[in-house]
C-alpha cells in the first residue's frame, strides 16, 4: 500500500507522520482524533520537501494532537477475559473463556469460545487467539482472492499472484513484482468488502507498479468505490 511513516525532529518532539501518495496538485497535513498525522502528497515530491513542510507546521500539528488529546479515552487494554470482544471479519464476537485441557478456539454461536487449561493466564489466552486469526487469516484471504482475481480477467495480470500474510505495524499489504502479496494478518479483523479492496489495490500493482495516475485509474475502474472501502476500514481497524 502507498502508506509509508517517516518522523521529525522537532525541540524535544519527535513527530511522526505517515505519507500517501495521490493523484493530487497541493500537499496535506492532517491530524487524526487519534493523533495520528497523515500527508497526502502528489506524485514525485522529494521527502526532504515534505518533512521540511512537516517542520513548518510543527507547531500547529502538536497544538492539533493536544486538543484531541483531551477526548481520549484510555485505550482499554485487551484483558483477555470472558465478555470482552474481539473483531472478525468485520463483527465482534463476545468471547468467552472455557477451562479445558486441550487448548483450542472456536466461533460458536456468534461466541469467540477459547478453551484452555489456563483461563486466567492472559499471555496464553492471547496467543491461542493470535493463532486461531492467522489460520483464518490463510483461509479467508485467499478465498476473497478467489472472488477479486475475476474483476481483473480483461487486463492482463503478467503473473499469477501467490498470497501470504504477516503482521504489519504500519501497512495494509504489499506487492512484489515477483507477484508475491503480502496482507497484514490483522486484516481478518476486517470485513471481506475491505479485505478485497486490499488484495485488489495490491493486484493492481501487478500492471502498475507506482501509484501513479493510471494505477489509480486501473483501480478506479476496478473498484469504484474503493475510497469508501478504504475510508471504512481506518475507521474499523485503527
Ligand atoms: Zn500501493
Amino acid at each position: 500500500m502507498s502508506v509509508t511513516a517517516f518522523s521529525i525532529t522537532y525541540g524535544s518532539h519527535e513527530l511522526t507522520f505517515t505519507v500517501e501518495v495521490r493523484p493530487r496538485r497541493t500537499l496535506s497535513i492532517s491530524v487524526h482524533p487519534d493523533q495520528r498525522v497523515h500527508i497526502l502528497s502528489p506524485p514525485d515530491v522529494p521527502l526532504a520537501q515534505i518533512q521540511a513542510r512537516v517542520t513548518r507546521r510543527a507547531a500547529w500539528i502538536l497544538r492539533q494532537q493536544a486538543y484531541f488529546q483531551q477526548f481520549r479515552p484510555a485505550t482499554p487494554a485487551r484483558r483477555y477475559v470472558s465478555g470482552e470482544t474481539h473483531l472478525y471479519l468485520g463483527r465482534q464476537y463476545r468471547l468467552r473463556l472455557e477451562e479445558a485441557p486441550k487448548s483450542q478456539v472456536k466461533l460458536i454461536r456468534g461466541r469467540l469460545v477459547v478453551h484452555t487449561p489456563r483461563p486466567a493466564d492472559a499471555d496464553h489466552t492471547a496467543q491461542l487467539l493470535r493463532q486461531w486469526y492467522q489460520q483464518r487469516a490463510a483461509e479467508q484471504f485467499q478465498a476473497v482472492l478467489q472472488q477479486c482475481l475475476p474483476l481483473l480477467s480483461e487486463y492482463q495480470l503478467p503473473i499469477l499472484p501467490t498470497l501470504h500474510h504477516r503482521y504489519y505495524q504500519k501497512r495494509w499489504g504489499s506487492c512484489s513484482p515477483t507477484g508475491r502479496i503480502t496482507l497484514n494478518t490483522d486484516l481478518i479483523r476486517a470485513d471481506k468488502s475491505s479485505i478485497a479492496y486490499v488484495i485488489l489495490h495490491e493486484l493492481c500493482h501487478l500492471i502498475e507498479p507506482n501509484h501513479s495516475r493510471r494505477f489509480y485509474r486501473l483501480l478506479t475502474q476496478i473498484l469504484p468505490d474503493w475510497e469508501r472501502r478504504k475510508a471504512k476500514l481506518e475507521k474499523a481497524l485503527v
